[in-house]
């Protein structure tokens, strides 16, 4: 094991990981990323091909965006946002709501995904508190979805290996049955919304869902069309929608944010992360619409909203937010990502005929599919053999999936379908 590895495991306790099984698989020492490649510390490299953990979109120490930090960084890393105010905050919120079309006017900001799911389960409770509707503080979300691991985006988090251990500490919520494209299931989900929605509408806030993805749960798609009933259906039981697209967002199914596709509107709050800082600095962020801010307006101090986070709202996350804003305006990202995920599609379409695959599946810059017979610890293996080809890929479960950053072209996507091909005939040999 190399060193800064073995320092690793005995100072760090990572993320995710059973540290007893860690001895056997250390972590790699990664000492430099450009592009979408990541170095180790023994000069291997590595293609990031799920975008270290879904939040690079446009490679490593891309310079525009670290180029935006540095500058800010010699001007003013951060000040609290509770009675002060800052450039990079003010300009991100206001490029947020223009990518609305002005219906999510109102960003607040936190610094982890699952702190943006809190938020906004909270907004939605206390809004709907203080229009005097206080019985309106359940919530409901999809079977195997994810949206964090504090205590409250947990309870509204369906995998189990997440979740198992803490159920006796989280609130309850409804879990409702989820759309998924290999099912063909998606009239039966609505109908289990709408039987629910129609018992308990005076008790529920919100509905929370991860819009055309479920990406925890193994890249598991949806149609848009899921999404345009299930804002009708929340419409006509007064229940706020809550997106999160924190994985979704920022261009990755081919919109800027998932949703779009369903022609429907806006949801009453969105949750974006991982990708809106380019994979530099942590932030996230809850938008919502006026209609909401205005249920928080009073002279009374309890009826605001009080949240806070130290760090919320920081200067240098959001002078990286704004650089990867103005990155999507100057360089027509989103057309590019079309080109590219067209690129993906075609190098990969040989796994749809292969027997050993099931369920070839692509929703813009995230391509998964299922291996049939995976065998013993499928992911770890899968993941090792990978790495002797170059790439870093983390299978969930049999589900094996790319989400790399948007640096694709076509000698990428060659290169990446023959790693993935030939990785699977090392491991399923
Ligand atoms: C990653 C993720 C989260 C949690 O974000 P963290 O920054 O890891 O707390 C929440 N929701 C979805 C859909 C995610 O993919």
């Amino acid at each position: 094991m190399n060193p800064l590895s073995r320092r690793s495991l005995d100072a760090v306790w990572h993320p995710c990981t059973q540290m007893a099984r860690a001895e056997a698989t250390p972590p790699l020492a990664i000492a430099r990323g450009e592009g979408p490649w990541l170095h180790d510390v023994n000069g291997r490299r590595y293609f990031d091909a799920n975008s270290s953990w879904w939040v690079n979109l446009f490679g490593h120490s891309d310079a525009g965006i670290t180029g935006a930090i540095k500058r800010q960084l010699d001007t003013l890393p951060h000040v609290m946002l509770a009675g002060c105010t800052h450039e990079p905050a003010v300009l991100l919120a206001e490029k947020l709501r223009a990518l609305t079309g002005g219906a999510l006017g109102h960003v607040f900001f936190a610094s982890d995904g699952a702190s943006a799911v809190e938020i906004a389960l909270k907004q939605s409770f206390h809004s709907w508190r203080n229009r005097g509707f206080e019985a309106k503080r359940e919530f409901v979300c999809l079977k195997n979805g994810y949206h964090g691991e504090t205590i409250g985006a947990l309870a509204v988090t369906d995998v189990q290996i997440f979740r198992d251990a803490y159920d006796p500490l989280l609130m309850r919520a409804h879990i409702v049955e989820s759309p998924d494209d290999r099912l063909g299931n998606e009239a039966q989900a609505l109908a289990a919304m709408r039987t629910l929605l129609e018992q308990r509408h005076a008790q529920i806030a919100a509905v929370i869902v991860e819009p055309l993805v479920q990406g925890a749960a193994g890249m598991v798609m949806h149609s848009p069309s899921y999404l345009k009933a299930l804002r009708e259906l929340t419409r006509e039981f007064d229940v706020h929608l809550i997106c999160d697209e924190i994985a979704v967002g920022c261009g990755r199914t081919g919109t800027f944010f998932a949703f779009e596709q369903a022609e429907a509107g806006w949801p009453d709050f969105v949750t974006l992360s991982k990708g809106i800082s380019g994979g530099t600095m942590p932030l996230s962020l809850v938008l919502t619409t006026d209609e909401i801010y205005q249920c928080f307006w009073s002279e009374d101090v309890t009826r605001g909203f009080l949240h806070s986070h130290s760090y919320t709202g920081n200067a240098l996350a959001c002078a990286a937010a704004v650089a990867v804003l103005d990155k999507f305006e100057r360089d027509d990202v989103l057309a590019a990502n079309r080109g590219q995920s067209a690129l993906l599609a075609q190098a990969f379409a040989p796994l749809a005929e292969d027997p050993r695959v099931a369920h070839l599946r692509q929703r813009g810059m995230i391509l998964a599919f299922d291996v049939k017979n995976p065998g013993e610890r499928f992911s770890e293996r899968f993941h090792l053999a990978a790495r002797e080809r170059e790439v870093l890929i983390r299978p969930i479960g049999a589900t094996v999936y790319l989400m790399p950053p948007y640096l694709i072209d076509a000698a990428t996507a060659a290169f990446l379908s023959h790693a993935v091909m030939k990785t699977l005939n090392d491991v399923l040999a």
